[in-house]
């Protein structure tokens, strides 16, 4: 349908049946002031720095200003929320304005916290400045570490005190509101095409499968139901690319449903996500999550096909067979053992194959399983090993344990140092090679969880230079940066189980 839903009522909190969208209005804000903008995603809008500091530029990303000739709407979706179908939930409070295109790439630019839209159910489309540096922070951070993600261009106060259900001595907290502009290629989930296949609405399934396919998989040719099914394919390729990288640089998403699966295998929706300190399969920064942690670190690639499962289930009514669908599924498992293996070996500067690999590889992660042992520092300090000096190995990486380790673990770590130096013997690279290789693919820097509390404690302080201190940090992560050393380091005692993670 090209059509929007209901053009006349919009904003009215209804079921929008028989459209993909509806239109929307960004509420007015008391004083919007931007707080930061980032310089790489301006250059990609083609817009400059002095742009940025315009009022005109305020008021459009703070929803104060529509821009000529440009309707803002809010997306229709629907998704399975931890395990089950929650029907139809949809941009509750992010709002797209416009699309743009720029030296041939197209970007969806969106205000996240500008107001209520259809989709606002029984909340009140707005944004917290906590979550919102949260977000801005870590989607241009995923960026500069080459994961794929949606990207931010601005965060701003809009001024208004927002009332969110954290009670202090049982009193409702008000907390700085706040917006931040989003972009992406497409912010389409999953989620838009099950609730399009959910209510059996065929006609807009395939509309908006064909729009999909045209602007954003245009290789993949006219509509059929072979390019339907190559279209199936390359979703769940990118998929499981955007969670290969997530495993790798230690990533926890935090709050997988359906609705917050980018159709292009962006990392979307920055809510309750979280950094592993320690590494540990059962971690889950989701406080909502703590008893079952479906969304734990180890479980993130289970649920990715999960999640494909129930695109498949959306795309069948397309399709008509479920062999090509199921194939597709069963390639998911192949490619990511193939995938995940390959990208641990880089993680430990192999760059050749061997049989025993896999071997080598599952011992070191039961081996970071023993104590607590930070991901970023092991990984990062691991390519200083000399793999002629096996016994150094433990001093090597002994400042990313969080306690003092027992003798037994230090032997064990030994007998594991012992098998890597074979190992290394049989690759072509010196140990200095080495490490240059492995330092491209072992962030030095990520956003820990207790920098960006400390971002937003001073921020609520009216603090923002730590926003941008950090962001400039997190712009070269793979590099030194002399003056930095600060934070590479461990989570300090004051943030243990401590820096919750909400939206
Ligand atoms: P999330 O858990 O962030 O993926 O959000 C799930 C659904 O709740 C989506 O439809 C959101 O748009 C909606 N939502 C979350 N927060 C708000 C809010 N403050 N106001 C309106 N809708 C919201
Ligand atoms: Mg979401
Ligand atoms: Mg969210």
């Amino acid at each position: 349908k090209e059509l929007p839903a209901d053009p006349i009522t919009e904003n009215y909190v209804r079921q929008v049946e028989n459209a993909c969208f509806s239109y929307a209005t960004p509420i007015k804000t008391a004083n919007p002031q931007i707080l930061h903008v980032s310089p790489e995603m301006l250059e990609k809008l083609g817009l400059t720095e002095s742009d940025a500091k315009t009022d005109e530029f305020k008021n459009v990303f703070t929803g104060n200003e529509i821009l000529p000739d440009t309707k803002p709407y809010a997306m229709c979706y629907g998704g399975h929320q931890f395990g089950n179908w929650a029907g139809q939930l949809g941009d509750g409070r992010a709002i797209n304005l416009t699309e743009i295109i720029h030296n041939n790439q197209r970007w969806a630019i969106q205000l996240k916290g500008a107001g209520k839209t259809s989709y606002s159910r029984t909340a009140d489309g707005l944004a917290v400045l906590r979550s919102s540096i949260r977000e801005y922070l870590c989607s241009e951070a995923m960026f500069h570490l080459g994961v794929p993600t949606t990207r931010a261009l601005s965060l701003a106060l809009s001024g208004d005190e927002v009332l969110r259900d954290v009670l202090y001595n049982g009193n409702p907290a008000y907390e700085k509101g706040a917006i931040v502009s989003r972009i992406a290629p497409s912010f389409l989930r999953f989620g838009n095409y099950q609730i399009l296949a959910v209510r059996n609405d065929v006609t807009t399934l395939k509309t908006l499968v064909d729009y999909t396919i045209k602007h954003f998989y245009p290789e993949l040719g006219n509509p059929s139901k072979e390019t339907y099914l190559e279209f199936f394919r390359k979703v769940a390729e990118n998929s499981l690319e955007m969670v290969i990288h997530w495993q790798r640089v230690g990533f926890v998403h935090g709050v997988m449903n359906t609705d917050n699966m980018s159709i292009l295998g962006l990392t979307i929706d920055y809510g309750p996500y979280g950094w592993l300190e320690g590494y540990d399969y059962g971690w889950t920064p989701n406080t909502t999550d703590s008893q079952h942690k479906r969304y734990r670190y180890g479980n993130q690639p289970n649920i990715v096909h999960w999640n494909l499962y129930q695109l498949a289930n959306a795309l069948y009514p397309l399709i008509g067979e479920t062999e090509g669908l199921e194939k597709v599924l069963a390639d998911f498992g192949t490619a990511f053992e193939s995938k995940y293996l390959n990208m641990m070996r880089s993680k430990i500067g192999l760059f050749s194959e061997n049989e025993n690999d896999q071997k080598l590889i599952q011992e070191l992660e039961n081996n970071l399983h023993l104590t607590e042992t930070d991901m970023t520092i092991f990984f990062r300090n691991l390519s200083h090993f000399q793999k002629e000096n096996p016994e150094q190995g433990i001093s090597i990486i002994q400042d990313a344990f969080y306690n003092a380790i027992e003798t037994e673990t230090t032997e064990i770590w030994n007998n594991w140092f012992n098998s890597y130096s074979q190992r290394l013997q049989l690759e072509k690279e010196s140990n200095a090679e080495r490490a240059e290789k492995m330092n491209a693919i072992n962030p030095k820097y990520v956003l820990r969880n207790y920098m960006a509390q400390l971002a937003i404690d001073a921020a609520d302080n009216g603090d923002y230079s730590l926003i941008d201190e950090l962001f400039n940090l997190l712009k070269n992560p793979y590099s030194e940066q002399e003056d930095q050393e600060k934070w590479f380091a461990k989570r300090p005692d004051w943030a243990k189980n401590k820096v919750g993670c909400s939206m």
